[in-house]
């Protein structure tokens, strides 16, 4: 008896195990072949100036959508593609696009502000560098009007080449933010040494900024930072009014979330554009 308890539970896992890592390898492969199928696509997410309500700016975000599983969320596919290197041309794949998009947008008179997600693992391509310039003259974007967002792992790496790497991508007139800043455990002391020009508060802080002291310190203290340093400070995820006028009430320049909208494709991004502008101007209104 003991011994057939034992062999169901081992052939339990043992089916859990292999459907999980079936799954993995099916998606691996589906992966490799999501470009040439035409399956990503990249949406925006509007950006807000506090000040004065204008949305300056949008942060292009990689949607994949698989034929049969359906949309498979970038927290899912992007560790994925970051192990098995896929993370080189596809990051190639969105910066491409989003210029292109945002070249359009300007063409149109919508004059705004790229950001784009940058692996660390792009990093390792000794090419990087001459792969973002060639993308910006072969879109006709203009470098200004591109921000590379990276994460606090390259603040940690002491890797000369990677510093070496960030000064010349700056070189090329393209700015640089730390995304979700204050997750990591990056030594504060980089940001003195790295070139870098805005950092974005992560979500979970300002998510729980409002009921939780501690988050309200560590967002206080991060946009504090941030302006003795002169960096220019963008908070993430921002879903209520009262998380925008605690943000607002300690000086806090940009915003990006759900209370102003949400990532969407370029023509829903267009078509939504005076919309928000209307519900951030409404929101940052002085309050009597
Ligand atoms: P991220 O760069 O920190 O992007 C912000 C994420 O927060 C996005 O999730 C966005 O949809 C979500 N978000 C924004 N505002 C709110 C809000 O008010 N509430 C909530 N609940 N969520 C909000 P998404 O699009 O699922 O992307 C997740 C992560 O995947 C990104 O985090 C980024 O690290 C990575 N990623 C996405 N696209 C790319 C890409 O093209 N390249 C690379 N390397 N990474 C990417
Ligand atoms: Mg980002
Ligand atoms: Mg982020
Ligand atoms: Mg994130």
């Amino acid at each position: 008896e003991a011994k057939r308890l034992n062999r169901d539970t081992i052939s339990f896992f043992k089916s859990d195990m292999t459907r999980k890592m079936m799954r993995r390898l099916e998606l691996e492969g589906d992966l490799r072949r999501a470009i040439e199928s035409d399956e990503l696509a990249v949406h925006y997410q509007p950006k807000a100036e506090i000040a004065t309500g204008e949305i300056y700016g949008m942060e292009a975000l990689v949607r994949w959508f698989h034929p049969t599983r359906g949309l498979v969320p970038p927290d899912e596919f992007i560790p994925l593609a970051e192990e098995i290197g896929m993370i080189v041309p596809i990051g190639e794949w969105v910066l491409r696009t989003a210029c292109r998009d945002a070249v359009e947008l300007r063409r149109r008179g919508m004059p705004l502000h790229l950001s784009v997600n940058l692996s660390m693992r792009q990093f390792r391509e000794v090419d990087l560098v001459e792969r973002i310039a060639s993308i910006i003259k072969e879109t006709g974007l203009q470098p200004a009007a591109l921000e590379l967002e990276l994460t606090e792992s390259i603040l940690m790496t002491e890797a000369a080449s990677a510093i070496a790497a960030l000064n010349e991508i700056k070189g090329l007139g393209v700015s640089l933010s730390i995304d979700d800043f204050g997750t990591g455990y990056s030594s504060l002391s980089y940001l003195t040494k790295l070139p870098i020009d805005i950092l974005k508060i992560d979500r979970s802080f300002i998510q729980h900024c409002g009921h939780d002291g501690n988050s309200a310190t560590v967002v206080s203290a991060i946009i504090n930072l941030a302006a003795q340093l002169g960096h220019i400070v963008v908070a993430e995820g921002v879903e209520t009014v009262a998380q925008l006028a605690f943000l607002r009430e300690r000086n806090c320049s940009r915003i990006q979330g759900y209370l102003i909208g949400k990532p969407v494709p370029i023509e829903t991004f267009v078509a939504q554009l005076e919309r928000w502008r209307k519900i951030a101007v409404a929101l940052v209104e002085p309050i009597i």
